[in-house]
């Protein structure tokens, strides 16, 4: 691999320089050359802005979740390419599968809750309609479109592979075309994925640029409209935030920023419990995962006052058992750093954190298959601060490395305390099986952390650990951590659309949402909705059923049939003080009985009942009231289940359910699988 190649509009560009060598962190060898010299980034961007935002905005939430689906299977079946090129970063096998299968997971899980939650249009309708007048003929809604603009993703150097699908698996989902820049160490890695990804030929054209190597001006190029991602160091991610261009131009800016992360042990958390165990594990996975190279990973270790001489010969222990050296032998459980400029950088955190603090472990490991003059690696470093809180260096200084810090704590207060000096943290994690203990100090520590994770003897099996982001949790932190969010599930992609308020009548608002707004016109007609495919059927189709006498045998049969007795159904006598006149008949056979009266019992497009989404009862129906039900299509959902391999589709159906006042007495929303006429539509 030489120079590598940056994909903007549409064409693979070398840069026009020398570049900046990149080196293969174990052996110190060249890996490639990063150069963007002679790009030009205005027009990268309007490419984006152009025909990406054409091409992506106008598919579906569905099309866009099924593209992420379609790229990480693509990526999925030549992740070994990938792996040996890992290895080149430093990262050991364990790393290298969070990185790489833990960003095609990413991917998967998006694209699952496309499938599951999101609607098969271009917007997506957010939250319940709202009645804004007494006689309900203006109502509001909010739908999210896709922000008209492009989304420059800035990464760090510790995940080349997930650090870019994380953000994209929003991103793509949300219909914003990117741009992406991966830190120039580890871009080779980036580049052989994102390679990958243009060549499966899934995505549209415009959707997706890389550069590789210098931003250059790139960001004095941002316009409203636009979005930047970032993540790595507090002081670049603050510069780049206040550049006129992001600040004047309203340009959205998420911020990931380094964090000085802790774990905090529980007072039960003694020497022989599983707590105390699980906890050096952690701590020890923690400093030398990546060697220590997380935003997320543990940098203050939080110890009871009376356990830290317990606390620090396990950890030692623990610490000198690690096996240092080359990704590529079996034997090592710790890789290299990202290269020697990153461990000029960690050393020099080392020396600042000696001026306050005791370096008490400097591991003396020999490494396996490699050498210390070639290769970028570092031992683990253990420091102790003995009163944390005068000493602030810790809580300050993060050492992007194997490195952390013991400090002891007194109480609960004490621990939160120490928690919240870190000003701002992505994560912090609590060890304890004292369920009292954990409340206490999760909700005090809360504020200033963006994700707090406990651990005991419980969840240990299952328990995904510290410091992994997880696609449905949110990612990202308060204060010094950067203020940001990332992933969260269906949260994420907020962060790329933009929301507007619609105010109409029910029939306008029925018209934008592709959903039946209570009080808009409904369609009759002679066919029952029951006997349409899919395809056919209109949302407004309505059928309005016949009555029916609720009488007493029905309820006395119907508590029969379902073992329901509750008092109100069954005795007169204990009506006295209730809301109830008379015995009372089930919410439950209402529901049943307006299913009797709306189903068309001829075999005919409506595969099963599917579900319910939501039921209200709003008025007692008594022995002799008579029911009446209008059954309206709400909104059509292109999913089906594939079980039989019947195509189909999911049907939201609005029931009303009316007395002989025509006064309301239950409204649900019942859904059905419906099949559908054509077996190619895509389902
Ligand atoms: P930097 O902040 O220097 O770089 C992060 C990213 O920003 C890189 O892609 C870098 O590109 C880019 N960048 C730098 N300057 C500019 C600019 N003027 N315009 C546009 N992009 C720019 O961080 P490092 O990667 O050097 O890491 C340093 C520190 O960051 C670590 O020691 C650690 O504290 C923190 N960090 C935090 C992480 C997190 O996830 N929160 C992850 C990794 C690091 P280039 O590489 O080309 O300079």
């Amino acid at each position: 691999m030489d120079k590598l190649k940056n994909y903007i509009y549409g064409e693979w560009i070398e840069g026009n320089s020398d570049g900046t060598k990149l080196y293969n962190s174990v052996t110190g060898e060249h890996v490639a050359t990063a150069d963007t010299s002679g790009l030009d980034f205005a027009q990268a961007l309007d490419f984006g802005r152009t025909l990406g935002y054409k091409n992506l905005a106008s598919k579906t939430f569905y099309d866009r979740g099924q593209m992420l689906k379609d790229i990480a299977l693509y990526l999925l079946e030549r992740k070994k390419k990938y792996y040996e090129i890992s290895y080149k970063t430093g990262a050991t096998h364990a790393d290298s599968w969070v990185d790489i299968e833990g960003g095609f997971g990413t991917f998967f899980t998006y694209s699952g809750l496309a499938k599951r939650m999101l609607p098969n249009t271009p917007f997506w309708v957010d939250g319940d309609t709202q009645k804004l007048s007494a006689n309900g003929t203006l109502l509001g809604t909010h739908i999210l479109t896709p922000s008209e603009g492009i989304s420059v993703q800035i990464n760090a150097y510790n995940f080349p592979v997930w650090g870019m699908l994380e953000k994209l698996s929003t991103s793509l989902l949300s219909g914003v075309p990117s741009l992406v820049k991966p830190a120039t160490p580890t871009s080779y890695l980036t580049h052989a994925v994102f390679q990958d990804i243009i060549e499966s030929g899934i995505l549209p054209e415009g959707a997706l640029q890389l550069i590789c190597g210098s931003a250059g001006n790139l960001l004095e190029n941002m316009q409203s409209g636009d979005s930047v991602l970032f993540t790595g160091s507090a002081s670049t991610g603050k510069k780049l935030k206040s550049m006129p261009s992001i600040s004047e131009n309203a340009v959205r800016f998420n911020m990931e920023a380094d964090s000085l992360n802790c774990s905090i042990l529980g007072l039960d958390a003694k020497p022989g419990t599983p707590e105390f165990d699980l906890f050096i594990k952690e701590v020890r996975n923690e400093m030398t995962t990546k060697s220590g190279q997380k935003c997320t990973a543990i940098r203050r270790i939080i110890v009871p006052e009376n356990l830290m001489g317990d606390v620090q010969s396990a950890l030692i222990k623990s610490l000198d058992q690690v096996k240092i050296g080359n990704p590529l032998s079996r034997e090592t459980r710790m890789g290299a750093l990202a290269g020697k400029d990153q461990y000029s950088e960690v050393l020099e955190k080392i020396n600042i954190l000696k001026s306050e603090t005791e370096l008490i472990y400097d591991g003396k490991q020999e490494l396996v298959d490699a050498d210390y003059e070639n290769g970028a690696f570092m031992t683990p470093k253990l420091f102790l601060n003995d009163a944390p809180f005068s000493k602030n260096i810790s809580h300050d200084v993060e050492a992007f490395g194997p490195v952390s810090t013991l400090m002891p704590y007194k109480d609960i207060e004490e621990a939160a305390a120490l928690a919240k000096r870190g000003k701002g943290s992505l994560v912090g994690s609590i060890i304890s099986h004292d369920e009292k203990f954990v409340a206490e100090t999760a909700w005090k520590m809360a504020t200033s952390h963006g994700r707090i994770f406990v651990l005991n003897r419980n969840n240990a099996k299952e328990s995904t650990g510290h410091g992994s982001p997880l696609p449905t949790m949110m990612h990202g932190g308060p204060g010094r951590a950067g203020g940001g969010e990332e992933m969260g599930g269906l949260n994420g992609l907020h962060f790329f659309l933009q929301k507007t308020a619609i105010q109409g009548s029910p029939d306008v608002l029925t018209a934008i949402t592709k959903i039946y707004q209570v009080g808009a016109e409904k369609k009759f007609a002679d066919l029952h909705p029951f006997q349409k495919y899919f395809e056919d059927v209109e949302v407004g189709d309505s059928l309005e059923t016949a009555g029916r006498t609720v009488t007493d045998a029905d309820i006395v049969n119907f508590g029969n049939v379902s073992w329901d007795h509750f008092y109100a159904h069954t005795d007169e006598t204990s009506l006295t003080g209730t809301i109830f006149d008379q015995k009372v008949a089930h919410g439950y056979f209402i529901l049943s009985a307006a299913a009797g009266l709306f189903v068309s019992g001829k075999k005919g497009p409506v595969i099963a009942n599917y579900g319910l989404e939501n039921c209200n009862f709003f008025k007692p129906v008594y022995a002799g009231d008579t029911i009446t039900v209008y059954l309206t299509a709400k909104e059509k959902v292109n999913k089906g289940v594939k079980g039989r391999n019947v195509p189909s589709g999911v049907v939201k159906w609005l029931v009303e359910v009316v007395n002989q006042r025509e006064e309301v007495v239950c409204v649900a929303t019942i859904l059905t699988l419906v099949a559908k006429k054509s077996p190619f539509i895509k389902i």
